[in-house]
């Protein structure tokens, strides 16, 4: 079945179902394109939404059941009660029912659906398929049960079903985007209110491609040293400048405040003081009007922090990056929270073909795992598919 054709989508929902759906819905998978582990600090971020989406067929049914299926989980329909709560919905499913969960702790009253899913938004590779599928249910939701949510709201909606009914800890990033990515613009995202600004970016209308490169690298997050040892060092870092996050700290005078802190803290300062700097520096520059090349060194900037005062690239990222701008790309980093997942690189569309070898070859010397790629500009966020 071709992935883009929502017709072949509604036929298959009608043969697992008995009958059409009433509609098709689709949401984004997301790249960070600068602004990384700045939101626990209630910094800035600056996501696109990817053409890559997750798209969910919906009827709605008479009784409290929740049947659902996925093209990418074998096409079984799995049935689940309305009523269930956090730890009651092993895998996959848990990313759907728990929307329906999350909506009725915000005093709503879904009834029973049946869903189909199919995304071509790759899973686990740190392109938020998991917050695509929850706001494809959320958006489907507001519209079938009429409960006129904003996007903001509904992307707290998805983002309440992940942390509290999958379990999984995101920030207010990903769900955000999914809904609120609008085509040739970047969602420039103040976590600390939630406040946002469409920033203008066609990078198609400048011949430019955004090349995604998969590591095919996953490391635990978990360990002593890695995340956790992140958090403790830039909350350690915020006490000792006597601030509540770092989102409070400027760059002036950042090298006299930084010599005064421990060296494992001081480091881990400096990545996110700068970081949010360098929002801020691609936000103007793009806002200007001018070539979108000129956002290169900047994003080259970035994947230096993150490896050098982080501590959080991989081998196969900072191949990635090194391949990429060897091959001519304008610029690249890793993006994510780090220790595996993909890289960005910022690419002229005719020379994307170039730059895939360049890292295929890079990564077969090194002896890696062969990377996937993904071609990508800003896309729209989540709407109806179906007309
Ligand atoms: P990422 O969001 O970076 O892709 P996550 O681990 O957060 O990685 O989410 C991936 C999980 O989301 C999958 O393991 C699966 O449980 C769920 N998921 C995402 N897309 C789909 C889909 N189309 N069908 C079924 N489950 C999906
Ligand atoms: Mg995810």
């Amino acid at each position: 079945m071709n992935r883009q054709d929502p017709a072949a989508l509604a036929a298959l929902f009608a043969e697992g179902v008995g009958r059409s759906p009433e509609g098709i819905w689709l949401a984004p998978g997301r790249v960070n394109v600068i602004g990384e582990h700045t939101d626990y600090s209630d910094g800035f971020v600056l996501p696109m939404a990817l053409p890559q989406a997750c798209r969910v067929a919906v009827a709605r049914r008479a009784d409290a059941v929740v049947r659902v299926a996925s093209r990418q989980a074998g096409d079984e329909w799995l049935e689940f009660p309305l009523n269930t709560g956090p730890g009651d919905v092993e895998g996959w499913a848990g990313y759907v029912v728990g929307v329906l969960w999350a909506l009725r702790s915000g005093g709503h009253e879904p009834t029973g659906l049946d869903l189909l899913l199919d995304s071509d938004v790759p899973l686990g590779a740190g392109l938020s398929s998991s917050a695509a599928v929850g706001c494809a249910v959320a958006l489907a939701a507001n519209d079938l049960f009429g409960l006129d949510l904003t996007r903001l709201e509904l992307a707290a909606v998805a983002r309440l079903s992940e942390n509290e009914f999958v379990g999984a800890p995101t920030g207010a990033m990903d769900q955000a985007i999914s809904l609120l990515g609008e085509r040739d613009h970047l969602l420039f995202l103040d976590t600390r209110d939630m406040t946002y600004r469409q920033v203008p970016c066609a990078l198609a209308d400048a011949g430019l491609t955004l090349l995604v490169i998969d590591s095919r690298t996953r490391h635990e997050l978990n360990d002593g040293g890695g995340y956790a040892g992140i958090r403790r060092a830039v909350e350690a870092g915020a006490a000792a400048l006597g601030v509540p996050v770092l989102r409070d700290v400027g760059t002036d005078g950042l090298a006299q405040r930084l010599a005064g802190l421990a060296p494992d803290v001081a480091p881990k300062v400096r990545h996110v003081v700068t970081e949010n700097a360098r929002v801020l520096e691609v936000v103007d520059l793009l806002e200007d009007g001018g070539d979108p090349r000129r956002i290169g060194p900047v994003l080259l900037a970035g994947h230096a922090s993150l490896r050098d005062d982080f501590g959080i690239s991989t081998p196969e990222l900072d191949t990635a990056v090194e391949a990429s701008m060897a091959a001519g790309a304008v610029g690249a980093r890793m993006t994510g929270g780090g220790f595996g997942g993909s890289a960005v690189a910022l690419v002229d569309t005719d020379a994307v073909p170039t730059v895939r070898r360049a890292v295929q070859t890079a990564y077969a010397k090194q002896g890696f795992e062969r990377p996937e790629f993904l071609t990508a500009v800003p896309s729209a966020g989540a709407h109806r598919s179906d007309g």
